[in-house]
């Protein structure tokens, strides 16, 4: 079934596509302040159904939403919240983690640690 989208659904939808981070439901509705906040938590997880956006649990905060433009995966620094996206290939994963023969349908890395922001 195709549902049209309304044009709140759209704008909070261009807002993490935009944006190419994770943001919590909060952060969004900072960024779209005509829609309320209830609107767009019932969105957010809308298209996390529909699997247009990913729901990401990367710390002791609120889940965090993301538009991926491609598989990737996280380090979370659990003192100043900064994520850092970064890619790896499957088959060095698979290889590290000694599962070659795993046919994988989802690999998703969260390392939780502290950044070099006191730097
Ligand atoms: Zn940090
Ligand atoms: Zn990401």
């Amino acid at each position: 079934m195709k549902t049209r989208l309304t044009k709140k659904r759209q704008a909070i939808l261009n807002v993490l596509k935009k944006q190419r981070t994770a943001l919590s439901a909060a952060e969004v509705h900072a960024l779209v302040p005509d829609v309320d906040l209830a609107t767009v938590y019932r969105n957010l997880e809308h298209f996390t159904n529909e699997k247009v956006i990913k729901k990401l649990q990367l710390g002791t905060q609120e889940a965090r939403f993301e538009f991926q433009h491609e598989p990737h995966h996280h380090a979370v620094c659990t003192e100043c919240n900064r994520v850092i996206h970064f890619t790896a290939p499957d088959d060095r994963i698979k290889e590290l983690l000694g599962i070659k023969e795993f046919q994988v349908d989802d690999l998703e890395v969260t390392v939780r640690g502290v950044c070099n922001h006191k730097k």
